[in-house]
């Protein structure tokens, strides 16, 4: 009796042990990838989007929809954007071996929610910095125009490939969420491949004006599908 009691402490010191194991190595692990600053301006700029995204879609008339809209433009909002900051931006630097870190830009933040009444988005809450690691020598790398432009392009091309996979899904199985967030991943796409500073299109537009042209023309073309 005593020794199962004595058993049954240790499994919970253990499963204890490992859970705090497995948050600091997940901490770790995030804070490698993300800046806490980073992962604040992430968590501010997703949640402000959705609330837009929200109101344009359901409109203020119709209140009782917001709840719902709200819901699955948090999980479009969500899935886009961190797809489009982690996959489309940051591994691409880390390949190039630069730094790539979102920054929130508040001005956007308040555009994307005035225009939102509208039932129009403005969404490009901030734009991705990209910088060179000193080595060990401290001297730092020049980024290359092709490689600045190879790493701003990653993020718009994600969102166009979310957008295609969740069009494909509404296809097959016609639900709101997947045409919701088609929808969200076409206009991420195209306000972030806008040409202009600084956001990710002007870096493309500077790099190759027929890579941009051809990426802007399939957003487009997404665009008038998706019926914005
Ligand atoms: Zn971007």
């Amino acid at each position: 009796m005593v020794n199962r009691k004595i058993v049954g402490v240790f499994q919970f010191v253990k499963v204890i042990m490992r859970a705090f194991r497995f948050a600091i190595l997940t901490g770790v692990f995030m804070r490698i990838i993300f800046t806490l600053h980073e992962i604040k301006s992430i968590v501010i700029a997703t949640a402000v989007l959705s609330v837009a995204f929200a109101i344009a879609s359901s409109g203020l008339e119709k209140l009782s929809t917001f709840p719902t809209a709200f819901l699955f433009s948090l999980i479009s909002v969500g899935i886009g954007f961190i797809a489009h900051e982690l996959l489309g931006h940051k591994l691409l630097a880390q390949k190039f071996d630069y730094y790539a870190e979102f920054v929130l830009w508040p001005a956007g933040l308040v555009i994307a929610l005035a225009f939102s009444f509208l039932g129009f988005v403005f969404a490009a809450p901030g734009a991705v910095m990209i910088g060179g690691r000193p080595d060990l020598w401290g001297e730092v790398k020049p980024i290359t125009r092709k490689k600045y432009g190879l790493i701003s392009l990653g993020g718009p091309v994600v969102n166009i490939v979310l957008a295609l996979l969740f069009i494909t899904l509404n296809f097959f199985s016609p639900f709101v969420l997947w045409s919701t967030a088609a929808m969200i991943n076409v206009w991420l796409a195209l306000f972030n491949m806008l040409p202009f500073p600084p956001l990710d299109g002007s870096k493309v537009f500077a790099w190759d004006k027929k890579i941009f042209v051809t990426v802007f023309a399939v957003i487009i073309a997404l665009f008038v599908f998706v019926g914005f």
